[in-house]
């Protein structure tokens, strides 16, 4: 059964628009998008996801049952995101919100916890087991969990048991993909388990913007080191530049990766440094991180990027190649 709700018309979202450029959040959700009995109707479930990697998953789930829109396109930085005037007609629109969880959306969290007073929100992350997340802090765990095919697999039926219970119609379809969704992530797990060993033991270092690949280091054998912490929201600072230098230096790790979704200066503060000392760090390649590719990139779903980065990685690190013996040239 759909849900539509005549109080969110467009119409009236525009009004919500304007006054959430006021500032007046508190008094909208608590006043103005209460939920309305359901009625049904032909028209799919609108649904907001807030990344493009959660939005990639709703569309594996969900097709075209759903209308699908996106928050954050391409290339945006999840950790500083700030809701803007427009965003509100399209929150005010939806009938679900998807989000990652585990904090990704740093500056949305507030927001994404009041309107989940009023409208259905899943954060699919947060229902993964707390064992398998990787802690930063007591009850701060890493949300980069995408990185990890297997564990990102068990996503697919957190969506679709929350899409059945809101349009029981389509369970069944929503409850299939999401099987067939979660065996396909299972198969790249094992295509992209053994892809680093075509690089040397000691080269299997992922020098990156941000902190983004801890999953992605414990899932397919590569040490991860971040300039950036697990949030962009911590500026790196000299020491933190200082320290990678050092590490690149003394271990003469051939390349340094750049981000998507991150400013590429501490990766080129870090090659400078390292230079500066003699030693070469290439630019290893441009890896997706907290953004999936836009059209034309050949990255527009999970799998296309997980595919993508581990490529890049493996020609970056010099998979394949004799291990240098002196300083690679960029
Ligand atoms: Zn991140």
């Amino acid at each position: 059964m759909h849900r539509w709700n005549p109080r969110r018309s467009p119409a009236r979202a525009g009004w919500l628009a304007g006054w959430i450029g006021c500032a007046l959040w508190g008094a909208l959700w608590a006043a103005d998008v209460a939920a309305a009995p359901p009625a049904q109707s032909a028209t799919p479930l609108r649904v907001l996801a807030t990344t493009t990697v959660v939005a990639d998953l709703v569309r594996q789930v969900a097709g075209d049952l759903v209308a699908l829109d996106c928050l954050m396109g391409p290339g945006v930085d999840p950790h500083s995101y700030k809701a803007t005037p427009r965003d509100a007609d399209r929150l005010a629109r939806a009938q679900l919100v998807v989000a990652s969880g585990l904090h990704l959306e740093g500056k949305l969290s507030e927001l994404l916890g009041r309107l989940g007073r009023r409208l259905p929100v899943v954060a699919v992350a947060d229902a993964l087991p707390q064992d398998k997340l990787l802690e930063l802090a007591p009850g701060l765990y890493d949300p980069h969990v995408w990185f990890d095919a297997s564990l990102w697999a068990g996503c697919p039926a957190v969506l679709a048991e929350k899409l059945a219970g809101l349009d029981p119609v389509h369970a069944p379809d929503y409850r299939r993909r999401a099987g067939e969704y979660a065996a396909r992530l299972q198969a790249l797990h094992g295509e992209l388990t053994t892809q680093l060993e075509a690089v040397p033991q000691e080269r299997r270092v992922l020098v990156t913007a941000h902190d983004a690949f801890r999953y992605f280091g414990r899932a397919y054998g590569v040490e991860v080191v971040g300039v950036q912490g697990t949030s962009t929201e911590s500026e790196a600072g000299l020491n933190d530049i200082n320290r990678l230098v050092d590490l690149v230096v003394e271990r003469r790790i051939p390349a340094g990766f750049v981000e998507t979704s991150v400013s590429d200066r501490n990766v080129a503060a870090l090659r400078e440094g390292a230079a500066a000392r003699g030693h070469a760090v290439a630019l290893g390649g441009r890896l997706y991180s907290d953004s999936l590719g836009g059209p034309g990139s050949g990255a527009q779903t999970l799998e296309e990027a997980l595919r993508s980065n581990m490529a890049t990685i493996v020609a970056g690190l010099g998979g394949g190649d004799p291990p240098a013996t002196g300083s690679p040239q960029p």
